[in-house]
């Protein structure tokens, strides 16, 4: 039976991932039957300052699950953030970001990295909330509820048992932020006493970053607020071999989103050189999440084999790369395995 499943092509390398990733899917028999839907610049530019229009959302409503290239919100103009628009439209309250080293065949100084970041998706200084007090003085609130917190600090101690996980660390500053990261930290000892099988810590999060760039293979599971998890997944991804290698799965109540975690980067569009991956590691957690694991498997293998065989992307070029390869070459080498 085929699943409907919405997907957005996005824009700056978006369109060429998605092209690359959806031969993929069909190639290894996913059953799937995707519904397109257009978002971000071109709806922008028509004059919708949310970049999406009424017929997506119900396109979105009923399937329940997107698969989303990168988007770009154009600069100026008042254009809201596609992004936070569809995770706080959608209550993606979850975005979770698994990263690992693929040495020795992509470059990495982490070969034993392998870790996930769960990143609270909705509230903190991503709630959006910006005043001008003077000309010269702006402010933007940091939004954090309890029920939030609790939702995230569980979802991470759930995942953690789910997939056989040891450790959760939690990241925040409430040394400094003492109501709203006090508050997540409180709610993470809470909720984390409930997990006595798994090893909590909770650590600065400044100190943290900077041990997750220096020992990655320290860490398990990282549950951390918006902001600090934006930044810290773009820190991980880098250090295990690239930015472009991540997927992501958005998680709400009975809908999900799937993207890279990488952005639009319109520095390579149209070149056919960007890496397809994280966009296809996005498809493989969301074939696992609709029930095809055994396709997610067979995608994944081939994807593997493909970088152990040596061929590459720019991005990941080192001493184990035998072919270096466009975007759509390396989707080819994919389907071949
Ligand atoms: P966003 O705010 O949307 O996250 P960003 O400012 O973090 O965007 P990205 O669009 O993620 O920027 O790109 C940053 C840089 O990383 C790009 O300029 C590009 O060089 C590199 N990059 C991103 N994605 C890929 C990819 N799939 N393959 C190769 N390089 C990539
Ligand atoms: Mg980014």
């Amino acid at each position: 039976m085929t699943v409907p499943i919405t997907v957005a092509y996005g824009d700056g390398i978006g369109p060429s991932l998605m092209e690359a990733t959806l031969r993929i899917l069909k190639a290894a028999g996913a059953a799937l039957a995707p519904e397109v839907i257009e978002i971000g610049e071109s709806v922008y530019r028509q004059g919708v300052s949310s970049g999406i229009e009424a017929r997506s959302w119900e396109s979105l409503r009923r399937t329940g699950v997107l698969l989303k290239a990168p988007i770009t919100t154009p600069q100026g103009g008042g254009y809201k953030s596609l992004n936070v628009t569809l995770r706080k439209t959608l209550g993606l309250y979850a975005n979770v970001r698994p990263c690992r080293a693929y040495a020795p065949y992509v470059p990495t100084l982490h070969p034993a990295l392998d870790l996930v970041i769960i990143r609270e998706n909705e509230e903190d200084l991503y709630a959006g909330i910006e005043h001008r007090q003077t000309r010269e003085v702006v402010q933007c609130l940091k939004l954090i509820t309890r029920e939030g917190c609790e939702r995230i600090v569980r979802y991470a101690f759930e995942y953690a048992r789910l997939h056989g996980r040891h450790k959760v660390t939690a990241l925040s500053k409430d040394n400094i932020m003492k109501m709203t990261d006090g508050l997540f930290h409180q709610v993470f000892d809470e909720i984390g006493a409930q997990y006595p099988e798994l090893e909590r810590e909770h650590q600065i999060i400044d100190i943290g970053t900077a041990r997750v760039a220096v020992h990655p293979e320290r860490y398990d599971v990282i549950v951390t607020l918006n902001l600090y998890g934006d930044i810290l997944s773009d820190v991980a991804a880098e250090v295990a071999g690239s930015v472009g290698l991540a997927g992501s799965a958005n998680i709400g109540e009975g809908v999900a989103m799937f993207e890279a975690i990488h952005g639009s980067a319109p520095d390579l569009a149209g070149q056919d050189v960007a890496n397809p991956s994280g966009l296809l590691q996005a498809a493989v957690l969301m074939l696992q999440h609709l029930g095809q694991g055994a396709v997610a498997t067979r995608i994944d293998n081939a994807w593997r084999r493909t970088l152990e065989d040596g061929v590459h992307t720019a991005d990941i070029r080192g001493e184990h790369t035998r072919e270096l390869v466009g975007t759509q070459a390396f989707a080819d080498a994919v389907i071949e395995r």
